[in-house]
C-alpha cells in the first residue's frame, strides 16, 4: 500500500472512531490510478464494520468494485472531462436512496477537476444539502480548477507533496525551519514566529494573501505529513499531534476558502497551534 493509502487509512480510522467523520473532503495531490487507489483505500475504512479489514464482504465488495455503498464516478479516459448526466446518474439518483449494508454510503470522484461547469453546479446542490448517511471524496491535483464553492465545503487534505515548491512561491526562507521552531520551541519563541508568519501573509491584495495564507498552510499540512513518514523537521513529533495539526490546517483553509479574512484565520490557526504548547507543556517526542 502506498504512503498516500496509508495515510487515508489512518485518518479515516481517527475520524470514524472520535464520530468526526465529515460529508466531503477533497484530497489533493494525485491523479488517476494512484488517485482511486488512496480512494478505494478510504471508503473501505468508512464503509467496513471492521475499519478496512480487506477480509470481510463489504471490503471483498469494494475490491471487487461490486459494492452497492461505493459510488465511483470518473471521467471516460479518453475525455477525460466529468458531464452532468453522470452526476446525476451516479450521485444524485443514489445519494437520494438508502444504503445497501452499510449505515454509510460513499461517493469517490476520481479527478474531481474535470466535471464541466454544468457538472459542477449540479455537483454542488449535493454538497449544499448532503443526505445524512453520505461521504464525498474528492480526488484531484488540480483542485485550483474546482470551483471556490465546492472546495470551501469540503475538508482539504494533502496526500503527496513537495516541499520545495511551496516554499519558493512564499519566498520567504525555510518553512520547514519554522514549522519545526513553532513544534518544539517554547511560547515565548512562538510568539515571536507568529508574528513572522502574519508578515509573509501581508500580500499587496486580498487575493495575494488568500493565496499565500492557503500555500503556507498547504505546506505545514506536507510537513505534518513528512512527520508521519518520520521525515523532515517533524519527524519526532507524537502522530497523534501531527494529526491534530492536519485537522487545524484543513479548518484554517476551508475558512480561507469560505473568503473569511485570510488574515483573522491565520491568527486563529496560529494562536491555536500556540494553545498546544500552553495546555500541554512542551510537545511529546516519540523518541
Ligand atoms: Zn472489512
Amino acid at each position: 500500500m502506498t504512503s498516500a493509502s496509508n495515510f487515508c487509512v489512518e485518518y479515516f480510522r481517527r475520524v470514524k472512531a472520535g464520530g468526526r467523520l465529515g460529508h466531503a473532503y477533497l484530497l489533493g495531490g494525485l491523479s488517476g490510478d494512484p488517485a482511486a487507489a488512496a480512494g478505494f483505500a478510504a471508503a473501505r475504512v468508512i464503509l467496513c464494520p471492521q475499519d478496512g479489514c480487506g477480509a470481510c464482504t463489504v471490503c471483498r465488495a469494494i475490491d471487487a468494485g461490486a459494492s452497492p455503498d461505493l459510488h465511483v464516478l470518473r471521467a471516460p479516459a479518453d475525455k477525460r472531462i466529468i458531464k452532468v448526466d453522470a452526476v446525476r446518474e451516479v450521485i444524485l439518483r443514489e445519494a437520494s436512496m438508502k444504503s445497501h449494508s452499510c449505515d454509510q454510503k460513499v461517493f469517490l470522484l476520481v479527478d474531481a477537476h474535470e466535471m464541466n461547469d454544468a457538472a459542477a453546479n449540479c455537483f454542488l446542490k449535493t454538497l449544499e444539502e448532503p443526505p445524512g448517511n453520505s461521504v464525498m471524496l474528492l480526488m484531484s491535483d488540480r483542485s485550483d480548477k474546482l470551483p471556490p464553492t465546492i472546495a470551501s465545503r469540503c475538508f482539504r487534505l494533502r496526500l503527496t507533496g513537495s516541499v520545495e515548491g511551496t516554499e519558493s512561491l512564499l519566498d520567504a526562507g525555510s518553512v520547514g525551519a519554522i514549522v519545526h521552531r513553532m513544534a518544539t520551541e517554547p511560547l515565548e519563541t512562538n510568539l515571536e514566529i507568529a508574528e513572522s508568519i502574519g508578515a509573509l501573509c501581508k500580500g499587496e491584495n486580498l487575493d495575494q494573501r488568500r493565496r499565500l495564507a492557503l500555500e503556507f498552510l498547504d505546506t505545514i499540512m506536507v510537513h505534518c505529513r513528512h512527520g508521519l513518514e518520520a521525515k523532515g523537521p517533524l519527524a519526532a513529533v507524537d502522530s497523534e499531534i501531527l494529526f491534530d495539526q492536519i485537522d487545524r490546517v484543513a479548518d484554517a483553509q476551508r475558512w480561507i476558502d469560505s473568503n473569511v479574512n485570510a488574515g483573522l484565520v491565520f491568527d486563529d490557526f496560529v494562536t491555536k497551534f500556540l494553545l498546544i504548547q500552553g495546555a500541554g507543556g512542551p510537545i511529546r517526542s516519540r523518541r
